[in-house]
């Protein structure tokens, strides 16, 4: 039989990405009820899903934010049967923390932990009772590590994170499974709007050091690093189905191999000095950083020279 999974946040990004990646399985294996905020804004999705709209995809209202409409979709569902409910709504919060009000910062919690909260409580008992299913949480590594200027974003990924952490053991007694994603950077609107937003802000609340140091330095270094190391919704979507399809569904799964050894940090280190010395230097002393890293690469393919020449 064909798995229900019901995703959050399907207008844009990486939430229409794995609808219709699952959608368009060649082997027919998910039913995808693919969620929105807003019915209006279906035409990009409509499009993507082609054919499959209707087949194996069908469109439904859902607003994280609003428990009624979690509930009547959940109802609307034969059974309210679902499989697997995919946590993806989510919105950004980027600058200097005197620049943001406190309802401000509330409604970043208000979508990214409660609304995931709201969705996995509608759910959850359904699945404890028919002894099987699997929540899956589009995190990201700032539910791992804390980035500059990111600060409520951050808190809001770390709390979903140990939400889950806290829950999975209680679910995998009921058989069900739980599973954090957790991206680096993926271009989507979220980031584009973002920044479009931030370079716009008005940052006269904060003294001119830090606000400079998040318009000059943050925001140019944020647009190098999405260009260069940024994922694609598709990519991600990739990785929904490895772990969808895994034998033991993994409790954490990292898209971007380039940031394990940087989230591996505060493990290694329990003062946390390590991770916070790493992230000074990567932040403030750049060209150093730089410079040690190309000398390692250097002594590296100097060894590996070494190593070639040997075996000749
Ligand atoms: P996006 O802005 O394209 O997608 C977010 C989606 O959530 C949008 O469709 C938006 O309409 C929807 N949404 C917002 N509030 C909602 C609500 N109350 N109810 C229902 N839907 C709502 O951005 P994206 O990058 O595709 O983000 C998807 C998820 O991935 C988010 O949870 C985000 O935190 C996470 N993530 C993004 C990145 C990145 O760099 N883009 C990195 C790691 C994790």
């Amino acid at each position: 039989a064909q798995s229900v999974v019901l995703i959050t946040g399907c207008s844009s990004g990486i939430g229409l990405a794995m609808a219709v990646k699952l959608a368009k399985d060649p082997q027919q294996r998910f039913k995808v009820v693919a969620t929105m905020r807003n019915l209006e804004r279906r035409g990009p999705l409509e499009e993507a899903a082609g054919e499959e709209l209707g087949q194996t995809l069908e469109i439904k209202q859902l607003d994280v934010c609003d428990a009624a409409s979690i509930h009547a979709c959940v109802e609307s569902l034969p059974d309210r049967h679902i499989d697997v409910v995919v946590n993806n709504a989510g919105v950004g919060m980027i600058g200097p923390i005197e620049c943001q009000s406190i309802e401000e910062m509330k409604a970043v919690f208000d979508t990214n932990f409660f609304g995931a909260v709201r969705v996995i409580k509608e759910v959850y008992p359904d699945m404890k009772k028919r002894r099987s299913g699997h929540i899956v949480v589009i995190s990201s590594v700032m539910g791992l590590q804390g980035i500059m200027f990111n600060d409520v974003y951050t808190a809001s990924k770390f709390a979903i994170e140990g939400f889950c952490e806290s829950l999975v053991i209680q679910a995998l007694k009921f058989n069900v499974f739980i599973s954090l994603i957790e991206p680096g950077p993926v271009v989507t609107e979220f980031e584009a709007k973002l920044y479009e937003d931030a370079e716009h802000g008005d940052y006269s609340s904060t003294d001119p050091d830090t606000a400079e140091m998040f318009t000059n330095m943050y925001l140019n270094n944020s647009k190098v690093i999405f260009n260069s190391i940024g994922q694609s919704p598709e990519e991600i979507a990739e990785h929904l189905l490895k772990v969808l399809t895994a034998e033991l569904p993994p409790f954490r799964h990292q898209t971007n191999a380039m940031y394990t050894p940087l989230t591996a940090l505060k493990h290694i280190d329990p003062t946390g000095n390590m991770a916070t010395d790493a992230f000074y230097k990567m932040v403030f002393q750049y060209d150093r950083v730089m410079k040690a890293s190309l000398m390692c690469l250097k002594m590296l393919r100097w060894k590996a020279q070494k190593l070639n020449n040997g075996m000749k």
